[in-house]
């Protein structure tokens, strides 16, 4: 086989979900049946695994957390405890994202199985239930901010329509959103939750204006007011809680004033986002991590542009929502890769940490490229 580790990180196509999608698919799973027919042996294999493992970084990415009190539903505590359990069992290497971000660049011992752990966006339950969580596993964890809610400016868009669908006295919905008609039928607590989701994903694919105002004619039409500021169940961290969480080992990065799709911003915005919410945060922690946060983070959703201003603006490196592993080899040679660093979600799911971890993936995809 050829060692072009690039392949491992850029063609990895498993979804959020672990389901297997993209053009890879079909190879990876006759990876298998190649396998079974060919004399590869166990040990070739074992080297294999050991020589991908290597020199490879591990970024976990975790959203919100689930907070019952406040009527937060998303990922389970009990679920990441045991993973952290894991990983401690098993000996991972769990660092801060700036030392793996150093290590990566060739500074200090070599990553080897190594972790470490992000969170997005700045709502209060990653400082008030993640922090505390991570910190009896003596886990560092980046938190990435968007300063402006932080900041009182703004709350999220998509809590806003997930508000709207859960307190509409309305029991259908219609509205243009791109042109296109769509119609909601909202019987059940589940039809406001999808529907929710629905509008949320087709107003992600539109430019930002078009999205303002689609989400104003829903409200409107939904009989909702939105209030300016957000309920709890919605509500940021705040500047305080940033830094008692940093005086106890938490780093912070910055994620954009706004959380604009930056791609689909203009120049002027683009710039302003990113310089902005650096200020801010370096205003307001000590120990600012420069290290970027794409809102929405997929391939689309940044480019050239948005590397090159955080590049001026002295940033070390930028982290996707892309699933993948970081080699040194790779951030050392190309600047796209340095801007564009790969993380693993749902992790509050054992069987999908140990998926990550342990390098299977890196594994089948090698085995694909064998079996070509
Ligand atoms: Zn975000």
């Amino acid at each position: 086989m050829g060692t072009d580790p690039d392949y491992v990180g850029r063609h990895l196509t498993t979804t959020e979900h672990g389901r297997l999608v993209g053009t890879h698919a079909g190879a990876y799973m006759n990876a298998f049946g190649t396998l079974a027919n060919t004399a590869l042996s166990f040990s070739a294999v074992r080297s294999l695994v050991t020589r991908l493992l290597r020199r490879g970084g591990v970024i976990l990415r975790l959203h919100r957390l689930s907070d019952p009190a406040v009527g937060v539903v998303d990922r389970e505590t009990e679920g990441i405890r045991r993973v952290l359990e894991f990983l401690r069992a098993e000996r991972h290497e769990l660092i801060a994202l700036d030392e793996m971000i150093s290590r990566l660049k060739g500074d200090g011992p070599p990553l080897d199985r190594t972790i470490a752990v992000t969170i997005d966006d700045g709502y209060y339950d990653q400082v008030a239930i993640g922090a505390p969580l991570f910190a009896a596993y003596d886990c560092p964890v980046t938190t990435f901010v968007a300063t402006g809610f932080l900041d009182g400016e703004l709350w999220f868009w998509w809590d806003k329509v997930k508000y709207v669908f859960r307190h509409t006295p309305r029991r259908e919905i219609r509205l243009d959103v791109a042109s296109q008609e769509i119609a909601y039928t909202l019987l059940e607590a589940e039809d406001r939750k999808s529907a929710a989701m629905d509008f949320t994903e087709r107003a992600k694919r539109v430019p930002q204006e078009e999205k303002e105002s689609a989400l104003e004619r829903l409200a409107a039409v939904a009989e909702i007011e939105i209030p300016q500021r957000p309920p709890q169940l919605f509500a940021p961290m705040t500047w305080d809680q940033v830094r008692a969480c940093e005086k106890n080992g938490m780093t912070f990065g910055p994620h954009t004033v706004t959380h604009p799709i930056l791609a689909r911003a203009s120049d002027e915005q683009c710039r302003r986002e990113i310089e902005v919410s650096w200020e801010r945060l370096q205003a307001e922690v000590d120990r600012p991590v420069p290290v970027f946060c794409y809102p929405n983070g997929q391939p689309e959703d940044f480019g050239p542009r948005e590397i090159e201003i955080l590049r001026e603006t002295g940033f070390a490196a930028a982290v996707t929502t892309v699933p993948g592993y970081n080699l040194a080899a790779t951030f050392q040679a190309n600047l796209e890769d340095r801007f564009a660093l790969r993380r693993f979600g749902n992790i509050d799911s054992l069987p999908n940490v140990i998926r990550f971890v342990s390098g299977a993936d890196r594994v089948r995809l090698a085995l694909t490229r064998i079996s070509r």
